[in-house]
């Protein structure tokens, strides 16, 4: 397994966990949140109908948790009323966003002359956009209204159940976008007798009032576990391009390096091949390079009936010329022997030093005489050669020529060397040949 995948693997086990945790957790209630409202935290107060030309009295007894409320509901106002109004804050354009919870629990026990009957509770929303300050009734009024009963206990209401009030739509001419409940800036809450109550005692006892909701909504959650393994996935193929990049960097650097290596080795074998082939001191091939061409192309001249002849040249009295005037102008002599001969030799022909002052020529395509022609032409041009050298200085060579017979290159050659025998003995600075017959004998 490469770096990276087990990289892979445990990056991928690490958001799987994380994402059982993270789910888990919220399910089991890990990101719940309350805020109860209590005398302690908010100012309780009584409101009644007194403003409106009302007669009702009432009176409120705050205590640990809540509050108690009595009021004699008399019948003088249009509506008659009394209510807890609690301030959840100082300031009424400063309250607290409610919004992110999700319900509201209420505890009330109602005393009321008849079984049944029912509290408003509103929850009073400032925003600048319809509210100001002077007037407490342009606070929204997010509003329900239930029949609490007594030692009922908690209550709870999702916050979705409670409504705009119509008559404060109206009264405030509220656009329709603005007419929805509102929750992120409740200041007051307000819990009220009914909307028909009669002229008798009326107790609302407050128990309990407390706001439920979540640090984190459920869609955020999965949202944001969301985008967490989206973002890790992006990284990992970024990193993952990353690596790929720089090992395809790395590998076309070390092929790179590979094939200048073998450049320069093919280079260096090109030029040993060359120094293996060719004679140091003439700069032409020796005889060792000449074997396989050799013995390849006697076997295709027989092949295909062609003529192939061969002259052996043997330079006259060379131990001579090298005691006469020393090793190094015996060297200078065969250079500038072997250089003339190429000068008039065919393109097609091989020339090779054989060994010492004794060279070859192979003549494809070649017949005797026409190898005749050859070698009495380099007889001429060795024999008449003006050398160039400080000194007066002549130079003559012997030729043996045979042409290629049902033989193999051995005996062609041994043929040859026959031939260039006899020409020594005969004299020396002379062509002979030898035929087939020749060497039966
Ligand atoms: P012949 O006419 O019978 O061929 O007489 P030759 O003196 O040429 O023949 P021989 O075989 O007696 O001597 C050949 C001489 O060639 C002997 C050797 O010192 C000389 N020789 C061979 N190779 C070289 C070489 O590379 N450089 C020099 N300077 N001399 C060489
Ligand atoms: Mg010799
Ligand atoms: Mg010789």
């Amino acid at each position: 397994m490469t770096g990276l995948n087990k990289w892979l693997r445990s990056i991928v086990l690490f958001l799987v966990c994380f994402t059982i945790a993270a789910y888990g957790w919220f399910i089991l209630g890990g990101a719940k949140k309350e805020y109860i409202v209590t005398p302690k935290n908010s100012e309780y107060k009584i409101i009644d109908d007194s403003a409106q030309n009302g007669a009702t009295t009432a009176t409120l007894d705050i205590r640990k948790h809540g509050a108690l409320l009595e009021c004699n509901i008399v019948n003088k106002a249009k509506w008659p009323f009394c209510e807890i109004a609690i301030s959840l804050t100082d300031s009424i354009e400063e309250g607290i966003d409610l919004s992110s919870y999700h319900s509201v629990g209420i505890d009330i026990d109602y005393t009321s002359p008849i079984e049944g009957e029912r509290v408003r509770v509103y929850l009073r929303n400032f925003d600048s956009n319809y509210a100001n300050v002077d007037d407490p009734v342009s606070l929204k009024f997010n509003a329900i209204e239930y029949s609490p009963g007594v030692d009922v206990g908690l209550q709870i209401f999702p916050l979705r159940t409670f409504q705009v009030l119509s008559w404060w739509i109206a009264e405030n001419n509220i656009s329709v976008e603005k007419s929805s409940r509102q929750f992120d800036n409740i200041s007051i809450i307000e819990i009220a007798t009914g909307s028909y109550v009669k002229e008798s005692y009326y107790a609302i006892r407050l128990n309990r009032l407390v706001f439920y909701g979540d640090w984190i909504s459920e869609s955020i959650l999965v949202k944001s576990l969301l985008l967490l393994w989206v973002v890790t996935a992006v990284i990992l193929i970024i990193i993952e391009r990353f690596i790929l990049y720089n090992k395809m960097k790395n590998t076309e650097e070390r092929s790179q390096r590979l094939r200048d290596a073998n450049k320069l080795l093919y280079n260096k074998s090109l030029k040993f091949e060359h120094l293996a082939c060719t004679d140091p001191l003439t700069r032409i091939r020796n005889r060792h390079s000449i074997d396989e061409w050799l013995e390849e192309i006697t076997i295709q001249t027989r092949l295909n009936n062609l003529p192939f002849s061969m002259i052996f040249i043997d330079i006259d009295h060379f131990k001579t010329v090298n005691d006469t005037y020393g090793h190094s102008f015996g060297d200078e002599v065969l250079i500038k022997f072997a250089a003339t001969v190429e000068t008039l030799i065919r393109r097609s022909d091989v020339f090779a030093r054989w060994g010492g002052e004794e060279f070859v020529i192979f003549c494809p395509e070649t017949n005797m005489s026409a190898a005749v022609e050859i070698a009495e032409a380099i007889q001429a041009s060795i024999a008449n050669k003006a050398w160039n050298f400080d000194r007066e200085f002549n130079l003559t060579c012997s030729f043996g020529i045979a042409e290629l017979v049902d033989e193999t290159c051995e005996d062609l050659i041994r043929r040859a060397d026959l031939a260039l025998l006899k020409a020594k003995k005969m004299g020396r600075n002379r062509i002979e040949i030898t035929w087939e017959h020749q060497q039966l004998k």
